[in-house]
């Protein structure tokens, strides 16, 4: 199932005609606005065989609409965390440090010793926004990655349970200041964690460990990679996280960047390619 969050925070599924269906009302009478999905995500067991029922049947069924004529919101407006994983892939490390890094001279170190930071859950945004940067003439870069939602409580949960606790999978850019501040405000500024277009659910990408991802500015591409060079897997990233903190319905994890990192600017098109997952589609703000 392909889910979307449209106009006034409503839920949608594609449907089996191509438009988009609202399963607003799976989200339970208690939910509200922004906090929607997270109360779907919870309660999909329950009503997982009502959205499929939403989902199939006959073309122009009633509350059916052609994605064009909604406003796609991030499909995760407001997820109870963010986490996210330092330096996850080696080439990624490389490019960080030594006498051409983005840090020169630095002695990088990865996942294993940084092990994770927090984005703050309102640096979330969506293909109706545009990324801005408020900081005149410090370097912004884009950093590309595959996001997981989590969709079960999972706590201490080992890694051959772990793939049982994702919801889904979106595409997910962690855009980041570069400097001496600490990451969790270099990269908590509102609009920098888009997301999107839609949050896939797991059962349509089977494994995770395979996917290829690639990130176009302006159409050049700047970055491409596999998950499968990963230092810590999706499983392995659970498992760990989850050793220490509990995960909720609705979080977030950010996997990690490849090398290709860079500075963007106001007016650059961003293209975040991961092929089953999506396509996020985002343009830095100009001043
Ligand atoms: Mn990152």
């Amino acid at each position: 199932v392909r889910l979307f969050v449209f106009d006034d925070y409503r839920v949608g599924a594609i449907a089996a005609d191509g438009t988009l269906a609202d399963i607003t009302e799976l989200a339970g009478p208690g939910a509200a606005g922004r906090d929607r999905m997270t109360a779907l995500i919870a309660r999909w067991p329950e009503v997982r065989e009502q959205a499929a029922a939403a989902l199939a049947g006959p073309a122009g069924r009633v509350g059916r609409r052609p994605l064009a004529a909604v406003r796609i919101r991030p499909p995760q407006p407001r997820p109870p965390k963010i986490i996210a994983a330092p330096v996850n892939y080696r080439l990624h490390q490389a490019e960080m440090g030594g006498t051409d890094g983005v840090y020169p001279g630095a002695a990088i170190k990865t996942i294993e010793t940084y092990a994770g930071f927090i984005k703050a859950p309102t640096s979330i945004a969506g293909p109706d926004s545009r990324i801005r940067l408020p900081l005149a003439g410090r370097r912004v870069d884009h950093e590309a990655e595959l996001g997981v939602v989590i969709g079960r409580t999972a706590l201490d949960v080992s890694r051959a349970a772990a793939l049982d606790h994702v919801f889904g999978y979106v595409p997910l850019l962690d855009i980041t200041l570069r400097g001496e501040e600490d990451r969790s405000y270099r990269k908590s500024f509102d609009t920098f964690t888009p997301i999107g277009p839609a949050i896939v659910t797991a059962d349509e990408i089977g494994s995770p460990g395979a996917l290829d991802i690639e990130l176009a500015v302006n159409g050049e591409i700047r970055q491409r990679a596999n998950t499968r060079d990963l230092i810590y897997d999706i499983p392995r990233l659970i498992e760990f996280y989850s050793a220490v903190m509990t995960l909720e319905p609705g979080d977030l994890i950010a996997t990690g960047t490849p090398a290709g990192v860079g500075p963007i600017y106001p007016g650059d098109e961003l293209a975040l390619d991961i092929g089953t997952v999506g396509r996020l589609e985002m343009t830095v703000a100009r001043p």
